[in-house]
């Protein structure tokens, strides 16, 4: 069985402890993964302060070019890259693909937003005095990944830090290291300069110490559940460490009688099963209006009992392994919790008869407001169908959480899609769209789904200080 090195300061290191690395789709482990300690992690900081000041010291324009030149060592390796992916986090091979061109695109966007870490001089009030904002990279940061979208997640932290003139050190999910470990090959051959993007992996609490009590770190990026977010916020306090921080989700999805009901079907699909409902964006709680309600449940049940289900690297799957037992185990018992409540179990409700953490594409309707699979984060293709009455109770309900990460609606009234922008409470809002998320638009939350923004220019402001100079003329 192959074991997969760490890549520390231009070099690729099998430790003598490993992780080992499961196929979701079978149960079987393929792959071990080297691991670190603290005291290698702190060197890894060190090498990236070092690598520092060679790197601030370029152009922007350098710097894009160096993150052109990887983007286009993944797109050379996408086949292979997603094979990996798929068999590290059970995500059907084509989703895996679309994964690798988004994260492409990703670098490619950042490659040339790093040119616009504009400042600005501001008209000055006093005389003989001249008023400049400079903006100036953070240092060193630390990135901290989720096994959800592997790859994409690590890049949208990497690809902004880089641009901005910063090195990063990421942690990966233990579970799906692999593709991060193909980045670090990618980095490797375009010969990006020595200690500019290292990959660690192994214990997350010990990791995350050190990130957090090294002075060098200037900053850390995380993605994951709220849980560990919090215990990140915690750990900072001591060193005031600024923290980003992409946290869960609940998304609401608001389908209204005036909708288009074909194209608020497909985007509900899409923003309720894609990557098996494993996603911080995933549609929670599908509320419908009374007068479309029937037909929306109807065909979204014929179109959920249609999707293919099965291991992730066979054609046309649609619906791929769940990530661990446990996440087996916690669907079934949000089904039992929802039909003993009075939901009406429409299709689904339990694993198929194969090996491998599966679960049937579910529908349930009929959803009371206070069932765990409503209140609680999901990760599984399990959809909860409600109806609702007026637009006041469908914004009510849906900002009824103390998540604000994404919300969707469905409607063809300009004046309501007005409304519902400036009323929900999520950082990204889809209206007739499943797929909101984008390169060149800011993406996080609101409330308890985390602090600061990725994508977009707002991307690249979080690895940015700003500094006020005044000159005495
Ligand atoms: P998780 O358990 O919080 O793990 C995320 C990362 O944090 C992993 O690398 C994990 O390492 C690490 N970690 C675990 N304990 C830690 C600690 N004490 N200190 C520092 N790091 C620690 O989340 P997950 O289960 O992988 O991902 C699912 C969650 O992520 C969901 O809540 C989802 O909504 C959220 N998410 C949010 C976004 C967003 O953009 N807002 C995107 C995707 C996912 P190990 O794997 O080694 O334990």
């Amino acid at each position: 069985m192959k074991t997969y090195p760490v890549y520390l300061n231009g070099e690729f290191v099998i430790t003598e402890k490993t992780s080992v690395v499961t196929n979701p789709a079978t149960g079987d482990i393929f792959a071990k993964m080297s691991i670190v300690d603290q005291a290698r992690v702190a060197q890894a900081i060190h090498d990236a302060q070092v690598a520092f000041l060679g790197w601030r010291a370029l152009t922007a324009k350098a710097r894009g070019e160096w993150l052109h030149k990887i983007a286009c060592e993944l797109e050379r390796r996408r086949d292979e890259i997603s094979r990996v992916m798929t068999m590290e986090c059970g995500k059907p091979l084509a989703q895996s693909v679309i994964e690798v061109n988004v994260a492409v695109d990703h670098l490619r966007w950042f490659a040339e937003e790093g040119r616009r870490g504009y400042g600005r001089i501001i008209p000055h009030q006093t005389d003989g005095k001249r008023n400049l904002v400079v903006k100036t990279p953070v240092g060193v940061v630390a990135a901290i990944s989720p096994w959800n979208f592997p790859l994409m997640l690590g890049v949208r932290k990497i690809a902004p830090a880089l641009a901005a003139g910063c090195p990063v050190i990421l942690k990966p999910a233990s579970a799906t290291p692999l593709c991060n470990v193909a980045f670090a090959e990618a980095c490797d051959a375009v010969k990006l300069p020595r200690g500019v993007f290292q990959l660690v992996c192994g214990s997350a609490s010990e990791i995350a110490k050190e990130f957090l009590d090294n002075p060098l770190v200037r900053k850390i990026t995380f993605t994951g559940s709220t849980e560990v977010g919090q215990k990140l916020i915690a750990g900072a306090a001591k060193n005031i460490k600024p923290l980003s921080l992409e946290l869960g989700g609940l998304a609401p999805v608001l389908v209204f009688d005036d909708a288009d009901l074909e194209k608020a079907v497909e985007g509900t699909m899409m923003a309720k099963f894609r990557n098996t409902g494993q996603s911080c964006v995933a549609a929670n709680r599908i509320y419908v209006q009374r007068g479309i309600y029937e037909r929306f449940v109807k065909l979204f049940v014929e179109k959920t009992k249609a999707l293919k289900v099965g291991d992730g690297l066979e054609p046309d799957v649609q619906i791929g392994a769940l990530m661990n037992e446990e996440a087996v185990k916690n669907t079934e018992a949000y089904v039992a919790d929802a039909i003993k409540k009075g939901a009406k179990l429409l299709c689904g409700g339990k694993r198929p008869a194969r090996s491998g953490y599966f679960f049937e594409p579910t529908v349930l309707a009929d959803v009371p407001h206070d069932v765990r699979c409503v209140t609680e984060e999901v990760f599984a293709p399990l959809a909860a169908i409600t109806p609702f009455d007026t637009e006041a109770e469908a914004i009510e309900r849906a900002n009824s959480t103390k998540y604000g990460l994404s919300a969707y609606a469905f409607t063809r009234d300009m004046s309501r899609t007005f409304r519902l922008m400036e009323n929900l409470e999520a950082g990204i809002i889809g209206i007739n769209d499943g797929v909101p998320t984008t390169s060149n638009a800011p993406f996080g939350g609101m409330k308890q789904s985390g602090w600061g923004r990725e994508l977009g220019t707002e991307g690249l402001e979080s690895f940015l200080d700003t500094k006020h100079v005044s000159i005495l003329l």
